[in-house]
């Protein structure tokens, strides 16, 4: 089988334009900076191919200089994506610097061949493999076996690029369109199936961020910015097995604002809302790190006290009841109080369940006894 380099740099880039081209129009509008950085990378690519095809024709050291430049943009961007879907990466400033260098080097040295092949593909070659790693690397909790499928796609069209940039500058054996070598064949078919891939890589990512953020929408309460009964029962149950693992203390209030209906019948739901929000930013402000708080249900709230005993629950109920009264008399007009019933994990017990159903029984007994307190199991 006779393969025809020209020919299948035409396909590459007829894939990459297509795929750029049809990409934002499926994936719409209103989608992440992310998936926008990715969309921008693959369009810089598909530039890149459609312009070192033109340079074979006419305006041969722009056009070159334009796709050289286009590649190496295509790869931060992808290095930004992998930025805001995994956290900071590594080697950014090195990368950037890459980035600017390589077509910089390759138009400047362009009168001689060995030089400007040798340096464009040795230095692209690097920068793919600092995309590559940053897929990987920091290794994250969650396994995402996307990145994987990416950095495979980057390191093997890098180790391709680096063997072309060997080539060109230390053998007089550099594939160009009209002297195809055996080398520059397999880049070209290793580089088509790794966009694919690289591609269908990216498409995974944008579907696993999508379903991050519904998951964590249906954890969240709206109105609070809380977690919901479902996200504070799922994490809670994480906290317990945490607790019960290492032997610490676990402390659960379950509280209830008081008379909230009356406070919505002389105030308005609005100002109701307005107080539902008060509540929840006070009692965020009152946690210490590993805390968890949620809103269970309209005016029930939650908190799960970690490393803490019954004293400091009720110390945690003191700092919370003295900023309620200052802050809802400030923010509110009048004055917003709660009931609360607070329990101990029990030794041995291993049920959120079973912590929580005391609590409330508690909040029962300090509503009982004339609300505004807390009750202790
Ligand atoms: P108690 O002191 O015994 O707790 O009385 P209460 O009025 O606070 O309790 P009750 O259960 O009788 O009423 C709770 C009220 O909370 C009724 C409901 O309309 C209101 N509520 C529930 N969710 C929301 C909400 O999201 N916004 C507003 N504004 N009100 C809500
Ligand atoms: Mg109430
Ligand atoms: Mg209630």
């Amino acid at each position: 089988m006779q393969l025809d380099f020209l020919t299948l740099m035409v396909v590459m880039a007829v894939n990459l334009l297509m795929i750029s081209a049809t990409l934002p129009m499926i994936m719409g509008q209103g989608i992440s900076r992310a998936a926008r950085f990715a969309q921008k990378s693959l369009l810089l690519q598909a530039g890149a191919w459609v312009a070192i095809i033109l340079s074979a024709s006419f305006w041969d050291q722009a056009l070159s200089t334009v796709s050289v430049a286009a590649n190496a943009l295509a790869q931060w961007m992808i290095f930004r994506a992998l930025h805001e879907w995994l956290g900071p990466r590594p080697l950014e400033k090195p990368l950037l610097a890459l980035v600017i260098l390589t077509p910089l080097g390759y138009t400047l040295g362009f009168e001689h061949y060995a030089w400007r092949v040798g340096w464009a593909n040795l230095l692209m070659g690097a920068s793919m493999l600092i995309v590559a790693r940053a897929a990987l690397y920091p290794a994250l909790e969650a396994d995402r076996r996307w990145r994987y499928l990416l950095m495979a796609c980057l390191t093997t069209s890098a180790i391709f690029t680096i063997a072309r940039g060997l080539l060109g500058a230390f053998t007089d054996q550099y594939p160009s369109f009209r002297t195809p070598h055996p080398v520059n064949l397999m880049a070209a078919v290793a580089t088509n199936v790794s966009l694919v891939l690289g591609t269908v890589a990216l498409l995974v990512a944008w579907r696993d961020e999508t379903e991050l953020k519904l998951r964590t929408l249906a954890m969240t309460d709206s109105l609070t910015g809380l977690l919901n009964r479902r996200g504070f029962m799922a994490q809670g149950e994480n906290m317990l097995a945490h607790a019960w693992r290492h032997r610490l203390p676990m402390t659960a209030l379950m509280l209830d604002l008081d008379d909230f209906k009356g406070i919505n019948d002389r105030h308005g739901h609005d100002v109701g809302d307005q107080a539902l929000k008060l509540f929840a930013r006070l009692l965020e402000e009152t946690c210490r790190n590993g805390d968890l708080v949620g809103r269970l249900g309209g005016e029930e709230f939650c908190v799960l006290l970690l490393h803490n005993s019954a004293p400091a629950g009720t110390a945690f109920d003191r700092r919370l009841r003295e900023r309620l009264h200052d802050a809802s008399a400030a923010e509110l007009g009048f004055v917003l109080d709660y009931s609360g019933g607070l329990a101990l994990l029990a030794p041995g017990e291993a049920s959120l369940a079973g912590l929580l159903s005391r609590a409330d029984a508690a909040l029962y007994q300090a509503k009982a006894a004339g609300r505004g307190r807390l009750v202790t199991a």
